[in-house]
């Protein structure tokens, strides 16, 4: 079960409410892979043509798109076996997407002033 956050800016009050982690749609690679751009489809399925497809790790990540000033939730596949990660482009501008580690602070992109402060709001599935 995926969880929503809701990132608040103390600064300039831009807030985003992101749905996080993953859902029950989620189990299959199949499906999975429906969600990133068919260039690095073809990258992952390169990737995990040995047999071993069927370890991987999906979530969503918290992610700042530079260009469209804003908050995205974006994909991203981890397969264990090969220690690779794939994640996907922003869905708005189709921009690359700068993925932060888990504990990093984010810095308000709209007015670049504050570190975001993020609460749990929900769950989804
Ligand atoms: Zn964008
Ligand atoms: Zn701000």
């Amino acid at each position: 079960m995926g969880r929503i956050n809701r990132f608040v800016c103390p600064s300039c009050n831009a807030s985003w409410r992101i749905a996080l982690g993953h859902g029950i749609g989620h189990a299959v690679l199949e499906d999975v892979l429906q969600l990133f751009p068919a260039e690095i489809r073809r990258n992952i399925l390169c990737d995990t043509t040995d047999g071993q497809i069927s370890s991987f790790e999906f979530n969503y990540r918290p992610a700042i798109c530079q260009q469209c000033k804003k908050m995205v939730p974006v994909p991203v596949i981890y397969f264990p076996m090969s220690g690779k990660t794939y994640s996907s482009s922003c869905p708005d501008c189709n921009g690359s997407l700068t993925l932060q580690p888990e504990e990093a602070e984010l810095i308000c992109p709209r007015c670049g002033n504050s570190a975001l402060s993020s609460e749990e709001i929900g769950l989804w599935d």
